[in-house]
């Protein structure tokens, strides 16, 4: 083995201290990373700058012979879709052992919703209010990738969205800020864990920054434009919350904003993520994110976009080879400065260091290891219960929960899948690992018989119709579905739905004939038994909507923060009001929404005292009684509304939500504290606070049912 330059470096006595500044606010910098950049040559640094992807080949990944050379002269620090241990430690050898330098890559993928076991698609996910629970799904991601090699997650996906014709709506955790922000945590929290450099922890990268679910007619990749206060308010505070949780790396989105595209906007990147936010990592591009901009308009060639990225504070290429055939060039011309390259190279060492990939190269590389923690029979039993936690009862006139032993019909175009059940962005996920279709599943627990009066028919959209370039102008389901579920009931069978879809539906006609609607999104690996217990009643149904279902398409974008105006529709016969002639207003299914196999009964509100002021706090109280015959989980929720505001508040905005578990006749008191922070906004000045006046809290099980009561705040 030949002796590299930071084999020499790592026998210096600081070497051994590198570890102990892994804490976030310590990543100024590693001695070591100082004493690399002293060394590097031009072309090395630009190299930790650039990130390629290998091949896949269906014996797994491959690596292109231009790409290998590219490593071994160090002009590629970074490799996106190269897993496995195996392949890892090849790729690494190279890094490691036939550079100048040594310097070890840095492996990354989409680990979105599971790597090996896969988790219901993320916007299923957040339908569980799991917060614990979405966390604990990453931690498990993250220890299964970090056995086959990886050390980077693009993930989590922070993009609020209201906007259904969007397919990478079901990336994301829905239309809620607060409840997005505390999933974007949680799973920061699980992947990264404790310690970075753990051989079970993946770094984080908080995704698409900024505000890329809100496209212009729902069309992937469209212009984005809002108010800086809308984006501040609404989009943004995710984002935030996995920054704040630790989060050390960021991909920019490909959207512009304000006419500025992501990739070049110094507003998102230096002002707010860095100055404001005080994040200390680095920031990646999208997919050939740097050359778009010579399509959205923003850059004359691929020269002039690296230079506007990387001097707006993008520090890393991913596949546009624009910081790889540019960058020195703009360097030596003075177009990009000296410290604006050594600071982004800055940012990735350390993470590389972070990461304990100076300490060994090989620690993510263990075959024997990675057997061992993947596809384990405790990470499929987890993968069932979020799963079922998932899975939303939208209706039910009572056939549900079926019984077991009698004799059900299994139909429709998905119930034998097994590949709809894992959704887009499945990792290194499967088909072959997913035990059980839903059909699969019933069959172990009921004699399926075609001719059954009582059908489970299982519709909705291919996983392939949702995720990213997956825009649908309409959200209606396929017709010969819809015309299915009509023939069977002319039949005079009941017929319980259950959907596998990624995106909120026009779900108008079907839940006219339908007797029970199970909103179960894309599952997972154990999805088809998830099902299977919710169908059951094994498992009590609990998810709620994280996200409003419209009646129509008509009705989008529509959420439970919208604003009164200055005509809200209060008069049955009124014309002139915010309405809509051939709809009602609300929506199908409000974000909240969800059934259960029993019934929760609420007591009203009460308010520990009328007004508070200042730092002081309020409390309000609901008593939850379980009144039906079986236990079950009820997600409690707590909206407000500030009445009058320098500038007009929501409606309603969640604020809180507490689960919980329920046996028969059991009552439980729920309380909520209410503080300052919770009345806080972007005032009039743009300054972040509350204003004096007159508030109202709604508590409820979904943001239509409520119970409600008053009181006033002083500052
Ligand atoms: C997606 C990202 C993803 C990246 C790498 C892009 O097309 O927008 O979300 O992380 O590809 O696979």
């Amino acid at each position: 083995m030949r002796k590299t330059l930071l084999s020499l470096l790592t026998a210096l006595p600081f070497v051994a201290a590198c570890h102990q500044a892994a804490a976030p606010e310590g990543l100024v910098s590693y001695p070591k990373v100082d004493s690399l950049l002293k060394v590097m040559t031009l072309d090395e640094k630009v190299g930790q700058l650039v990130l390629f992807t290998s091949d896949w080949s269906v014996t797994g990944p491959t690596m292109r012979e231009g790409y290998l050379n590219d490593i071994r002269e160090g002009r590629c620090g970074a490799l996106l879709n190269a897993y496995t241990a195996d392949f890892t430690r090849q790729i690494q050898r190279v890094a490691v052992e036939e550079t100048r330098l040594g310097i070890p890559i840095l492996f990354g993928y989409d680990v979105i919703h599971g790597f090996r076991t896969i988790f219901p698609i993320n916007l299923g996910m957040a339908a569980s209010w799991d917060v614990e629970g979405i966390g604990r799904s990453a931690r498990i991601a993250a220890t299964e990738a970090a056995a086959a090699g990886l050390q980077w997650t693009y993930s989590p996906m922070c993009d609020i969205s209201v906007e259904p014709r969007w397919g990478r709506i079901s990336e994301g955790a829905g239309e809620d800020p607060y409840l997005g922000s505390l999933i974007a945590a949680a799973m920061t929290r699980g992947y990264q864990g404790e310690d970075l450099s753990a051989d079970s922890t993946l770094l984080a990268c908080v995704k698409h920054f900024a505000a890329y679910g809100a496209p212009q007619a729902g069309r992937d990749y469209n212009t984005v434009d809002m108010s800086e206060r809308w984006l501040r308010e609404f989009y943004l505070p995710p984002y935030k919350a996995a920054v704040d949780a630790g989060a050390l790396s960021v991909m920019a989105s490909f959207n512009e904003l304000d006419g500025v595209p992501a990739h070049a906007n110094a507003h998102l990147m230096q002002d707010i993520l860095r100055d404001e936010w005080g994040f200390q990592g680095f920031v990646v591009s999208d997919y050939t994110g740097i050359l778009e901009m010579v399509q959205h308009g923003y850059a004359e060639d691929l020269e002039d976009a690296s230079r506007l990225a990387i001097n707006a504070g993008l520090d890393m290429d991913m596949m546009s080879s624009g910081y790889f055939d540019h960058l020195k060039g703009l360097v030596e011309s003075g177009r990009v400065s000296r410290q604006t390259l050594d600071d982004a190279v800055r940012r990735v060492l350390n993470l590389k260091a972070a990461l304990g990939l100076f300490d060994d190269p090989y620690r993510y590389c263990n075959p024997e290891r990675e057997k061992e923690r993947t596809l384990t029979e405790e990470n499929k039993a987890f993968a069932r219960q979020l799963a079922a936690e998932s899975l939303v009862l939208l209706s039910n006139d009572g056939i549900l929960p079926l019984k077991k032993g009698e004799r059900v019909a299994v139909l429709g175009p998905l119930a034998a899948s097994k590949d709809d059940l894992l959704g887009s962005w499945r990792g290194a996920g499967e088909v072959e690992s997913v035990p059980a279709s839903i059909l699969d599943a019933i069959k172990e627990v009921t004699p399926v018989s075609e001719s059954a009066s009582k059908v489970v028919l299982v519709i909705g959209e291919p996983w392939s119709w949702t995720g990213e370039a997956a825009s649908r102008s309409s959200i209606r389901l396929p017709q010969e579905q819809t015309a299915l579920l009509k023939k069977l009931r002319a039949q005079g069978k009941q017929v319980a739905v259950v959907l596998l879809n990624g995106r909120p539906l026009d779900l108008s006609e079907e839940s006219e004939l339908a007797n029970a609607i199970v909103e179960a999104w894309y599952p997972g690996t154990m999805g088809g038994y998830a099902v299977a217990d919710v169908l059951f009643g094994d498992v009590n149904p609990s998810g709620k909507l994280p996200v409003t279902f419209p009646r129509n398409l008509g009705q989008v974008p529509i959420y439970h923060y919208a604003k009164n105006t200055g005509r809200p529709y209060i008069h049955p016969d009124a014309k002139y009001e915010s309405r809509y002639l051939d709809v009602p207003n609300e929506p199908l299914y409000a974000f909240g929404h969800g059934l259960s196999y029993t019934r929760f009964d609420y007591s009203p509100v009460t308010l520990s005292a009328g007004s508070f002021q200042g730092e002081g706090t309020l409390t309000a109280q609901v008593t939850v009684t379980n009144s039906g015959a079986c236990a079950g989980t009820e997600t409690v929720q707590l909206y407000i509304r500030d009445l009058v505001g320098s500038v007009t508040r929501p409606v309603k905005q969640l604020k809180g939500f507490e689960r919980v578990t329920l046996a028969p006749g059991e009552s439980r008191e729920v309380r909520f504290t209410i503080d300052r922070e919770m009345l806080s906004f972007y005032r009039q000045d743009m300054s972040w606070g509350p204003e004096s006046g007159d508030f109202q809290v709604f508590v409820g099980g979904a943001s239509d049912q409520v119970q409600t009561a008053s009181f006033r705040y002083e500052i």
